[in-house]
């Protein structure tokens, strides 16, 4: 590499002044040896000089630059932010959770095992589905490791050919991404002038080339299906499977149970319905729950009661295999535990009444300003439309941008995708009429403002460190190093 000269170093930690030292380093208590014989290692690399209390104070200025569900309202649809309760985090850093190693053999970890079975046993009651997996590691691998089970199902019954699966136009893009990673098909079911499934068309779309149907109740649309007997019937009569998404188990929880409904299989989302982190992306649990018919295909190892004792079934030679390590996320399984046990039995239907309440309280105060796209109560989420506003130039994702400028971050833009200009709110059952009444106190002020000066919105934000960001680029274009002035100039 030829280094070309640097010009004029510039500081490169703009905080850093030469000299100044943040900690005290312990005296060495070993004889000094010198190291110079290994060459000039680090001699690009420099440190920043910054005395603590200055170091401490940038970086806790740079976390309050975050936005979170800790520091305000967060209204995302679809994605269900709801609190993390602190009695959470408490539980999970028992020792006795915490320290336990994966690779210890099972025998030393009953207790373990044990809390998982207990989720498990809520998770059956509430869902109606007698034989459940924690492994999947997010909504999306849940949706995929059904799908993996129905096609081991209908292989073992002489049906592979069925190589479609059914996805109705308002689902959750993953929901077509995991029928074609397992290799299907994947054939789009429209949805009616109610916003419901429309019942002819799914007749249509029906025969013995389908695998599965894959539902999500309620719809992305924040409706209930309540044709949803009927079109679980129809599929078994093609001989096809349902899969539930219940990504929106939200609005059901303690109230009304999926199994009941006709569906073969389903996934939970722990880190939406259940209170634990989503972790960036990262720690997530897709809880399945299955019929009987598809339990044999179950990821292995199964963990199960026999005789009402915890354990772990190895012997399940028609299992579609791992579908990640160990147990999946055990820490979230503690989590969603707490949060289970902390409501009860009596306390956990008042999750849904009051996520449903919150939904259609938003819904109502906003229909003056932004019409919701179907004229009906909703569930836990209410999918409004701006449409009205592109006459004066103005689009969701403006009036979602303003929101910014009055401290709120904006709801979910453009899902579904049959909505025009759809706005998608979901206040989930945590947050207080005070909360909701700024946020829609806000969200019809800028509606105002979109009316009597367009402009405005189409330049928000404009109160944030950050303008109006390219979000495709940045999804595509990752860039999220920090690269110093001089490295950059010499590389
Ligand atoms: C969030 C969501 C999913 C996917 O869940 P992930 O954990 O993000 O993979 C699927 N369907 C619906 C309706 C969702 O809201």
């Amino acid at each position: 590499m030829t280094t070309k000269a640097v010009p004029t170093p510039q500081p490169i930690f703009e905080k850093s002044r030469p000299g100044r030292i943040g900690c005290n380093m312990p005296k060495c208590d070993t004889p000094e040896v010198d190291l110079t014989f290994l060459g000039p290692l680090r001699e690009t690399v420099e440190w920043p000089e910054i005395a603590e209390l200055d170091l401490l104070r940038h970086f806790t200025n740079l976390s309050h630059l975050n936005y979170g569900i800790e520091t305000g309202f967060y209204p995302l649809g679809s994605c269900t932010m709801k609190y993390n309760p602190k009695v959470n985090e408490r539980a999970a850093i028992f020792p006795g959770f915490a320290n336990i190693h994966p690779m210890q053999p099972e025998r030393s970890v009953p207790g373990a095992i044990e809390t998982i079975a207990q989720v498990q046993d809520i998770l059956s009651e509430l869902t109606g589905f007698p034989s459940l997996s924690m492994q999947p590691v997010a909504g999306a691998h849940g949706e995929m490791t059904c799908l993996m089970m129905i096609k081991a199902y209908n292989s073992a019954r002489g049906e592979a050919a069925r190589t479609v699966v059914l996805v109705p136009d308002s689902a959750h893009g993953t929901n077509p991404a995991s029928a074609a990673r397992c290799g299907y098909t994947v054939r789009t079911v429209p949805t009616d002038s109610q916003g419901n499934t429309d019942l002819a068309a799914l007749r249509d779309a029906m025969g013995d080339d389908v695998a599965a149907l894959m539902l999500t109740n309620p719809s992305t649309l924040g409706l209930f299906e309540p044709n949803i007997e009927e079109v679980c019937r129809l599929a078994h009569d093609a001989g096809a499977q349902v899969f539930c998404d219940g990504a929106n188990m939200n609005a059901m929880v303690g109230m009304t149970r999926p199994a009941d409904h006709g569906f073969d299989c389903m996934h939970l989302n722990l880190h939406k319905t259940f209170s634990t982190p989503h972790g960036g992306g990262g720690p997530g649990c897709g809880a399945i729950g299955v019929k009987p018919h598809l339990a044999p295909f179950l990821p292995s190892p199964v963990l199960m009661r026999k005789e009402g004792k915890a354990i772990v079934d190895h012997d399940r030679p028609l299992s579609i295999g791992r579908v990640s390590g160990y147990f999946g996320q055990f820490l979230m399984a503690v989590r969603a535990l707490t949060y289970l046990l902390a409501y009860g039995r009596d306390g956990l239907p008042q999750i849904s009444r009051h996520a449903v309440l919150n939904a259609n309280y938003v819904q109502a105060r906003l229909a003056g300003v932004l019409p919701a796209a179907y004229d009906r109560p909703c569930m836990h989420e209410c999918v409004l439309t701006a449409a009205e506003y592109k006459k004066a130039g103005v689009r969701a994702l403006d009036l979602s941008k303003r929101l910014i400028d009055h401290g709120f971050h904006p709801p979910t833009n453009y899902f579904p995708l049959i909505v025009p200009e759809a706005i998608m709110i979901e206040p989930t059952e945590t947050e207080a009429k005070e909360t909701l009444d700024a946020f829609c106190d806000a969200l019809i002020a800028v509606c105002e403002e979109a009316v009597q000066d367009p402009g405005a919105l189409t330049a928000a934000p404009t109160t944030q460190v950050v303008g109006r960001l390219d979000e495709a680029a940045a999804v595509k274009v990752l860039d999220i190093a920090w690269k110093s002035n001089r490295t950059a100039a010499s590389v």
